[in-house]
């Protein structure tokens, strides 16, 4: 196979199906064929990246190794496919729009008038076919937003196109709907999936394959059959997606269903038997746990998981690698008060504080870091989680009563947590330069940055390597004026970066485990291949007795 061959998939009746897992699972099945896989995202939404929204209206932004801020889904795609995504992978509409503007005022289009058929759609399709390579077999493309939405007919019209462009066996369109099940009537309703499929032909796409979503019971061979009938597939190309306990065992729901010999025949793939044992061994290993653990999540998004969702599997994966199940008690900071510390933090196995922008919720943070650092609770601080720690360690351990970071306090007398003016990006070999009324969009650190690890402390003994990778996305630093002050009182720096000039680690001895970084570490967790600190953080979690 040398070109590569797309499928798209589409959701149809109402969104948050699960259209993110479905591509990524038909991703790991092919991945498991031995074919090169690479899944694409395109949002129809007009911000430019998510980089700027709020996690509660749009869940978490998910940063890729290039520095790109992206949908939340392209981490289902890293965790279902263990390969790491790129800038590429995910598109919005804002940006797809924004590089046809640029074009148009440099002149690009030579007097011509922009219309969104052709010059938009066929930005689209550019974007989409800039995952094509002959490194990989199939791509598949997951357009965001439900058919019929106005924002996304572009993108559909560019699909259509493209099918007819790709030519026969080259591509194929997955829709994904809804069946629902009738409980007074007993019975699956195929009606909103034939109106979804009637907007999809009628702007000229004609579904090879439906996964008709549906909750614990499988479709019926009757509702498949009408299904079928109706919407113009064959027999043989509906399948069942129900609901599961565990997103791990959708590739293998797939599998029984037949999902991947279907495609196969459609895309015409080489015949191969796909190989999902490790897939069977994971979802083995998460119904297997041996004892539970409790982690208290202190953060501001309480109320809505998808916003720390790569946190929650990375945590997850940690309990897979010590065959304990984890449980999550989200605890939302701004109700901390030194009155009910106690109360809200008992029973606690680990203590995680995360990332995060802005002032609320700072003093909520900062007093459940005391009681973890003083009641000796495992403690894990992530970015903000960071800044926290060193305003905590320097007020209550080096007697700087006002330290804080510039971020919550710009005229506190000691910024311990600063902007650095300039800095040198390990990334892209070049220094950069940021000032306080530079835009919020460009001034951040983003994207993957190495790392030294120093022997002998708790971040090396779990990486157990001399240098790391992890990703970032913030834009204050640790302020080194304060090192030694720190270091004096106990506080330990375990990790720089290779110059020696950013503090990405810090850590404390004579606890039984409380560490923060400067990065990300929950984008690079895999079920497969569990994070190093997540899976430590557990350990020692597990190893806590709370009172
Ligand atoms: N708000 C902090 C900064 O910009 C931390 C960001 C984060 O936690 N991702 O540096």
């Amino acid at each position: 196979m040398h070109k590569t061959k797309f499928i798209f998939v589409t959701g149809g009746v109402l969104s948050s199906l699960g259209k993110g897992l479905a591509a990524a699972s038909i991703g790991a099945i092919l991945k498991s064929r031995g074919l090169r896989v690479s899944v694409q995202k395109l949002d129809p939404y007009l911000n430019v990246d998510p980089g700027t929204m709020n996690p509660m209206q749009h869940g978490e932004v998910y940063v890729t190794d290039d520095g790109a801020e992206t949908d939340l889904d392209l981490g289902h795609y890293e965790r279902f496919l263990g390969t790491p995504t790129t800038r590429n992978n995910n598109y919005t509409a804002g940006r797809i729009y924004y590089q046809v503007i640029m074009k148009e005022r440099r002149g690009e289009y030579l007097g011509g008038t922009v219309q969104v058929i052709p010059q938009v759609t066929d930005e689209i399709k550019a974007a989409i076919l800039s995952v094509a390579s002959p490194e990989v077999d199939v791509a598949l493309v997951e357009i965001g937003g439900t058919v019929g939405d106005i924002e996304s007919l572009p993108f559909l019209e560019a699909v259509r196109q493209l099918k007819k462009e790709l030519g026969p066996f080259n591509s194929l369109n997955v829709h994904l709907t809804l069946v629902p099940y009738l409980s007074t009537s007993g019975e699956h309703k195929s009606k909103p999936t034939q109106h979804s499929v009637k907007e999809l032909r009628s702007i000229g796409i004609q579904p090879e394959i439906i996964l008709g979503r549906c909750d614990s019971t499988p479709l019926p061979a009757d509702i498949k059959r009408k299904i079928a009938l109706f919407c113009n597939v064959d027999e043989d190309a509906v399948f069942s997606a129900v609901n599961v306990k565990n997103i791990y065992e959708v590739p293998l729901r797939f599998y029984h269903e037949g999902v991947d010999q279907k495609i196969a025949i459609l895309l015409q793939l080489p015949a191969q038997n796909p190989n999902l044992q490790p897939w069977i061994d994971l979802v083995e290993a998460c119904s297997h746990s041996n004892g539970e653990v409790t982690i208290g999540i202190i953060g501001k998004y309480v109320e809505l998981k998808e916003s720390y969702k790569s946190l929650h599997e990375a945590l997850a994966h940690g309990g897979l690698a010590n065959r304990v199940a984890v449980n999550f008690r989200y605890i939302n900071a701004e109700d901390l008060s030194e009155q009910n510390l106690n109360q809200q933090l008992k029973g606690l196995n680990g203590i995680l504080v995360p990332g995060g922008f802005g002032t609320r919720g700072i003093d909520g943070k900062l007093l459940a870091i005391s009681y973890a650092r003083q009641n000796k609770v495992p403690f894990f601080g992530i970015c903000l989680g960071m800044h926290c720690v060193v305003i905590e360690f320097a007020r209550e351990l080096a007697g700087i009563a006002g330290a804080n970071s510039e971020e919550f306090d710009p005229a506190s007398p000691d910024k311990v947590i600063y902007l650095m003016s300039s800095w040198y990006d390990h990334r892209t070999g070049k220094t950069q330069t940021r000032s306080h009324d530079s835009d919020l969009g460009g001034t951040m650190r983003l994207g993957s940055y190495p790392c030294k690890l120093t022997p002998g402390t708790i971040a090396h003994q779990a990486y157990q390597a001399e240098v790391i990778h992890e990703r970032h996305r913030h834009r204050f630093e640790f302020n080194q004026a304060y090192m030694e002050k720190l270091k004096e009182h106990g506080l330990v720096f375990s990790g720089f970066s290779p110059d020696g000039a950013l503090v990405e680690i810090v850590e404390l001895q004579g606890h039984p485990w409380f560490l923060a970084c400067q990065f990300h570490p929950e984008f690079k967790s895999q079920p497969m291949n569990p994070h190093p600190l997540f899976k430590d953080f557990i350990k020692a979690a597990k190893a806590h007795k709370p009172a």
